[in-house]
């Protein structure tokens, strides 16, 4: 007799759970407007299998970069031109689970993107930023975008050193430093969707798990979502307090670097060489 294997329904996946939450309250944030943001999960086989099929590729959309250091790795990913505001209504049309192909240059679409949608445009910056934070944090996940509205207000507004943008974010709200020591990454304007700008993000990321993008948004990497969308909302609520010590006529005490330094010793944290003047 011929066993039949029963699968539970997708919409029931732990994954795809965490997915339409953090779309749903990054949404309301205020910071993925329309189309704006995208979010890509790395998952293990073991947490799929359950859910789906993997020998039952839906479709197989090319790619126009090497991606073979992922080759067989499943992800969850928000779709191109999509709206964070619609995932949790109908997540099948706006998200997907994909694996990328033995070759890297390709990848398999094994449930979502229906009525024909596809990855998001930044899927080069995604899997770019995967395979670098990978080789430098072997429980890395999660790559996550979105238009923090204080982060882009500040690229046009402070000077875009990474030294002195992180310091300036560190001294807004004392949690900072704890939470991001290595500071924030500062990429150049360069049109998104690109493998230019995802090199660029890349190259940051073995340093660190923020980007900005000037006159853009911001790039997070984690080990989780909580984490992940943690980073960004920490290193957000300090551009917004710098928004409005500036509007409040602009400081007039702050943390200093002996108390900085204090916090980190406390906290046990390394500060990014070059910013505390100790
Ligand atoms: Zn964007």
């Amino acid at each position: 007799m011929a066993m039949i294997l029963t699968r539970n329904s997708i919409e029931t996946a732990p994954f795809l759970q965490e997915m339409i939450e953090t779309t749903t309250n990054l949404y309301r944030h205020g910071w993925d407007e329309r189309n704006g943001g995208n979010i890509s999960y790395l998952l293990n086989q073991y947490e799929v299998i359950p859910y789906l099929d993997v020998t039952k590729v839906i479709r197989t959309i090319p790619m126009n970069f090497d991606a073979s250091a992922l080759a067989g790795k499943y992800f969850i990913v928000t779709g191109s031109g999509k709206y964070f505001k619609n995932v949790k209504q109908d997540p099948a049309s706006n998200l997907g689970v994909i694996r990328i192909s033995e070759d890297g240059r390709s990848y398999e679409i094994l449930w979502g993107f229906e009525n024909g949608g596809v990855a998001t445009s930044e899927l080069p910056t995604h899997l770019m930023n995967h395979m670098t934070r990978l080789s430098v944090d072997k429980n890395h996940r999660v790559i996550m975008h979105c238009h923090a509205t204080n982060l882009i207000a500040m690229s046009f507004t402070h000077i875009l050193k990474e030294e002195e943008f992180t310091k300036t974010l560190w001294e807004m709200c004392t949690e900072c430093l704890v939470v991001f020591p290595e500071g924030v990454g500062i990429i150049p304007w360069i049109v998104p969707g690109t493998n230019e700008i995802g090199e660029a993000t890349a190259e940051k990321m073995e340093h660190v798990r923020l980007v900005l993008w000037p006159h853009h948004g911001i790039f997070g990497a984690g080990n989780t979502m909580d984490e992940t969308f943690g980073l960004i909302e920490t290193a957000e609520k300090a551009a917004e307090v710098y928004t409005i010590v500036c509007a409040q006529g602009g400081k007039k005490q702050t943390i200093s670097d002996e108390q900085l330094q204090a916090l980190a010793e406390a906290f046990k944290v390394v500060p990014r060489p070059g910013i505390l003047n100790i």
